[in-house]
Parts: C-alpha cells; sequence; structure tokens
C-alpha cells in the first residue's frame, strides 16, 4: 500500500454571533481537514489545529514526502517530516500540520487492520467518556456575568458534571463572573478557568488567590506559554492546579514543562502535538513525572473522533480499583460544522460520550457537508 494523494479541505462558518477568548476574537469558525488516500482506495482523515489555510499551506509542503510512502510506516514518516523541516520549525504549523497527517494516517492503518486506532495504541481502557463542556466566551451585544452564568447552568441541565469559563479579561469582572456561575450552578459542579494567556504574574497570582474559595479544578493558561518561570511561579504562588499545553509541541516542547512542573495538568492536543505518534509519547513523559494529562480539543468531529481513540487507550495514571479517568473538553459554542462532517455526530448523553468502535477513527466523513461549509475565497 503507498499514499497517493494528500488533499485538504478548508472549512468555516461565520458566526451570528461573534465572540472572544483573552487572546483572539472569532467572527468565523474555521478548520482544516486532511484527507489521505491511498493506491488501494484507502482513505484516511487527519486534522490540523490553529489556522486553516497556513495549515493547509504547510501540509501541502510536506506532500513531496508523503507520496510513494507506507501510510503504515507512522513512525518513519513522522521521523522524515520532522526532520524535513526541523531547522526552522520545532514547533508551530510545522507540527500541527504534521499532527493532520499523523492522525490520517493512523485512520488508515486503522482502517487497514480493521481495528479501531485505540486498539493500535493497545487497548481501550474505556468505552465513554465523562465530557466537560467548553463554552462562556465573552459575546458580543450581552451582559458577560449573565451569559455566563446562564450558560453553564444550561450545561447542567444538559447533564454535564463539569464546565469550563473563559477569563482573563480583567481580574474584578472575571471574578464576578466565576463567582455568578458558582452562585447559578451551586457547589457540586466542576469548574475550571482558562484564561487563554490574557494575564501576567500578578494580575494571575491575584486571580487565584482570590478564587480559590470558588472550588475551582484548574487554571488554564495563565500566562504566556513562552514564559515557563511565570507559570511556576504562578503555580507555586496560589492554590489552583495549573494547566497549559495546548500550544507546546512536540515531545521536546513538552519536555521543560513536565520536568520543571510549570502545569499540574497537562493538555496536549492530539491535532497540534504531533498525532497520535508523538501524543503517546508526551502522555509517557508526563506519566514518568507524575503529571496529569487531559487533552486539549478544539475542532471538528474528526479532532474529537481522533481525542476519543487517544482518551480510550490512555493507560490509568495511576492503575487502581477506581482510577483518575480523563475527561473530554466538548465546544458547546454555535458551529454547525463541528458535527456535520460525520455521517453520524458524536454527541453526548448527559455528559457522557461513547467512543467509536469502528475501524481507525471510526467515523465516516460527510462530503456533502465539506461542500456545504467549503471556505470562500475572501
Ligand atoms: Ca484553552
Amino acid at each position: 500500500m503507498k499514499i497517493a494523494a494528500v488533499r485538504t479541505h478548508l472549512l468555516e462558518h461565520r458566526l451570528a454571533v461573534p465572540f472572544e477568548s483573552a487572546s483572539m476574537r472569532f467572527d468565523r469558525r474555521a478548520h482544516v481537514l486532511v484527507e489521505i488516500v491511498c493506491d488501494d482506495g484507502t482513505t484516511g482523515w487527519g486534522e490540523c489545529l490553529g489556522p486553516a489555510r497556513p495549515n493547509a499551506a504547510v501540509v501541502a509542503a510536506y506532500t513531496p514526502w508523503l507520496i510513494g510512502a507506507d501510510p503504515l510506516e507512522t513512525e518513519k514518516i513522522w521521523a522524515r517530516l520532522y526532520n524535513a523541516l526541523r531547522d526552522q520549525g520545532q514547533r508551530g504549523l510545522t507540527l500541527t500540520a504534521l499532527s493532520g497527517i499523523d492522525i490520517a494516517l493512523w485512520d488508515i492503518k486503522g482502517k487497514h487492520f480493521d481495528v479501531p486506532v485505540s486498539t493500535l495504541l493497545g487497548g481501550r481502557f474505556r468505552e465513554t467518556i465523562r465530557a466537560y463542556a467548553t463554552g462562556s466566551f465573552k459575546r458580543d451585544g450581552v451582559d458577560r456575568i449573565e451569559d455566563n452564568a446562564a450558560d453553564v447552568a444550561r450545561y447542567r441541565s444538559e447533564g454535564f458534571h463539569a464546565s469550563k469559563i473563559k477569563i482573563g479579561f480583567g481580574v474584578d469582572e472575571d471574578l464576578a463572573v466565576v463567582r455568578a456561575v458558582r452562585n447559578a450552578v451551586g457547589p457540586d459542579m466542576r469548574l475550571m478557568v482558562d484564561a487563554n494567556h490574557g494575564y501576567d504574574v500578578l494580575e494571575a497570582l491575584e486571580f487565584g488567590r482570590k478564587a480559590a474559595e470558588l472550588d475551582i479544578d484548574w487554571f488554564e493558561e495563565p500566562v504566556v506559554p513562552e514564559q515557563l518561570g511565570a507559570y511556576r511561579e504562578v503555580r507555586a504562588g496560589q492554590r489552583i492546579p495549573v494547566a497549559g499545553g495546548e500550544t507546546w509541541h512536540g515531545r521536546w516542547g513538552m519536555r521543560e514543562p513536565v520536568e520543571t512542573r510549570a502545569v499540574d495538568i497537562l493538555q496536549p492536543d492530539l491535532a497540534g502535538v504531533g498525532g497520535f505518534t508523538e501524543a503517546r509519547r508526551v502522555a509517557d513523559m508526563a506519566a514518568l513525572h507524575g503529571v496529569r494529562v487531559v487533552p486539549h480539543v478544539w475542532g471538528t468531529a474528526v479532532h474529537i473522533a481522533a481525542a476519543l481513540q487517544f482518551m480510550a487507550a490512555m493507560v490509568p495514571n495511576p492503575v487502581r480499583v477506581n482510577p483518575i479517568e480523563p475527561i473530554l473538553e466538548f465546544d458547546r459554542t454555535d458551529n454547525p460544522f463541528r458535527q456535520a462532517v460525520v455521517k453520524t455526530p458524536i454527541d453526548h448523553d448527559q455528559g457522557v460520550v461513547k467512543i467509536p468502535s469502528g475501524p481507525g477513527l471510526g467515523i465516516e466523513i460527510d462530503r456533502d457537508a465539506l461542500a456545504e461549509f467549503r471556505m470562500r475565497d475572501d
């Protein structure tokens, strides 16, 4: 079996109501899927985290090294592609593009052997996974405090056990939001906060100290990801566990945060860290150092399916009678093609998601949806 073609599919949806995280404004959602076609007709799908067009350009740059290669040789291909752009690309788009390619290759491998990727990774520790709701952005034209409290109360009524609130807009306003959410949902619901690296160290420390009484499970991306010393200061100077990792790519990008304990919870993204090939190394490294892993997810159903396959095979750490289970980040914002790209949407039931058991990623792409949401050229 040889790789015959590599294609990318640019998708977008313009939002009815734009929203913001601390670091980014969204007036549309755009994602890129990677399709790898083999000479025997087997087709694999992947997705790249981050900006769609630049990722597609890097996938195209990698393509000459892929054509004619054996798609089952995932380690060889990963090493060859990484080495091809290593000198100018140890982090960023080179790795997010490589991730989309690697996910597609594992999808092919699963289809070839007629097993889910989770089986190829060593076996499924779980068939279902609890999801947490990600929403609670700052939306245009509404009161953020009331809006976020209503959002999270709705997630609770849908059965979610946990939800993540976007902060990083200003300590006082952020505290008012988190207090309002806690009041709206009561003491049992698990709450996390995500500053999208919008704070500096002093703001992060002030927020963390004042928010500790609100029973927050983790404080995600408190400061910019390049400043590992600042991460360590935030971790040492307040009580909420610190999480991060969606922008740290490859095992080398993850090494220092893990070895120097910049975070309590590491959040590798399958579509950013380097696909399945690299995510398993990163998870092993985190386990070695006693750092918990909760993958980051922000994309279409292809991305969700990849995360589910990986999480199915994550080894509990420690192994015990009632192990600590990973939880799935489940985006609840307006994004109609998130699920439309697959024929059977991956949905939750009372906050629990079933891990697909079909071959590869366990999904079937709906090409009509790819056409419907194709990115326009403007
Ligand atoms: Ca985040």
